[in-house]
């Protein structure tokens, strides 16, 4: 990407009621545009980050073995009713409005109702089973609060999975599998060293939930943990039954702020059996499907790691999610000259700052935007066969030989 060619231009402020500071940043470099409050656009910039997550999210989830699919927003209340949580007095968040053919119409907080009812169409015998499908979807909440930036909004990017199989016995193997890639998944987004799988409180069938909570001073949860942490608990359950369940005393535990990046229930017949997903087993007996599902907030996790990889100046993107790994500024007629050779040879790996700007600015803005390693072919620099490479994260700087400079990798 040539920043002489995109419309979007880094600001020198961010709107006065922003207060988060991966926000700030977000903002000033480029990523997302705030509409208004808990809504936000998300740039060429930006959506480079949430299709890389994306990315890495397929890729772990397709090794176990799961189908992406994609619902529509739009919600029959039907399936709904049937749960109960049309109710606002059940789900207070919801987004509701009026066909103009007659009929009310929701806009999809989740997805639990319409998989289940869907599937219904497809699950009709224990040969069908099992079935793992998910979708990255825009999930429509009515906030009360959302001053977190991209990390709490009423329009959020979420990967949702569900799973359905015929025995518990089944669904536990493949919740164990799912464990497996949130682990890698975070490792991948650069969360891996904060992020931990809490006990929460929301399980039907066994007792907790699994939420994945990455350690932020500015997150909206408390954890306690022990100090290995090989006990996570959400403060909601940490309760005098649930500390002997443990065998821990609260006071060898400790407290810290933590964001929850995802999240993973089972919720047995809670859907299948109000909505009549049933199944033929292998006796001929009808029996009901037995279901989990699997949160991840892609835009949130973005927000979360701009929160935690961020120094004064600027983001600090982890490479597997930065929007580009090298941000390339040439300078003086013979550096700019091979700048765009380099460039062209990598266009897709490259955020060639090729504007016509003082190379202050320019570096300010390569702080500012937080691509992983800059490199910058001054006349200077080349006199000698050279380039220089400046580590973000680190500010490290060598000189690296241009015929070597092999910015493929
Ligand atoms: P929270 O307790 O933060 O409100 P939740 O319990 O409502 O989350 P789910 O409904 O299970 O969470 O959603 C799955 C994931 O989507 C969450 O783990 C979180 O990462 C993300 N998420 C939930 N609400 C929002 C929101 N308003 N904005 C951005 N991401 C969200
Ligand atoms: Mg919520």
């Amino acid at each position: 990407m040539r920043m002489s060619k995109t419309f979007v231009k880094t600001l020198r402020d961010a709107p006065k009621d922003e207060t988060a500071r991966s926000a700030q940043f977000l903002i000033r470099a480029g990523y997302v545009h705030k509409e208004m409050a808990g809504v936000y656009d998300f740039l060429p910039l930006g959506l480079k980050v949430l299709e890389n997550i994306k990315n890495i999210i397929r890729d772990e989830l397709s090794k176990i073995d799961c189908e992406e699919l994609q619902l529509t927003a739009l919600q029959n209340p039907e399936p709904w009713q049937k749960s109960g949580r049309w109710d606002e007095n059940e789900v207070d968040i919801w987004f509701k409005t009026e066909l103009s053919s007659g009929g009310e119409l929701g806009l999809a907080p989740t997805h639990e109702e319409p998989i289940t009812n869907l599937m219904k169409t497809y699950i009709k015998s224990y040969k069908d089973l099992p079935v793992y499908a998910y979708q990255f979807q825009t999930k429509f909440r009515n906030e009360l609060r959302a001053k977190s930036g991209i990390m709490r909004t009423r329009e959020f990017l979420m990967k949702d999975l569900y799973s359905f199989s015929a025995d518990e016995a089944e669904h536990a193997e493949f919740y164990h599998k799912v464990e497996g890639a949130y682990a890698k998944i975070y490792d991948r987004c650069g969360l891996g060293k904060d992020t931990y799988e809490t006990f929460a409180s929301g399980g039907i069938f066994s007792k907790f939930s699994h939420e994945y909570q990455t350690i932020l001073p500015v997150g909206e949860d408390t954890i306690y943990y022990n100090s290995d942490k090989s006990i996570v608990l959400n403060e909601e359950v940490v309760v005098p039954e649930v500390l002997e369940e443990f065998g821990v005393k609260k006071e060898d535990l400790e407290s810290t702020r933590a964001a929850e990046v995802g999240n993973i229930f089972t919720i047995k017949y809670k859907y299948s059996e109000p909505l009549g997903l049933d199944f033929a087993d292998k006796d001929g007996s009808k029996k009901t499907v037995f279901m989990g599902c699997y949160g991840i907030g892609v835009s949130r996790v973005m927000g979360v790691i701009a929160e935690k990889y961020a120094d004064d100046k600027g983001l600090i993107w982890p490479e597997e999610v930065a929007p580009f790994k090298y941000y390339l500024v040439g300078i003086g007629e013979e550096g700019q000259k091979t700048a765009e050779e380099i460039y062209a040879k990598n266009p897709d790996k490259i955020l060639f700052d090729d504007r016509d700007a003082r190379p202050g600015e320019k570096f300010a803005d390569a702080e500012l935007i937080g691509i992983p390693y800059r490199v910058v072919v001054s006349d200077k620099t080349l006199a000698d066969g050279k380039a220089e490479l400046t580590v973000r994260a680190t500010g490290e700087t060598k000189l690296v030989d241009i015929d070597k400079l092999d910015l493929a990798r």
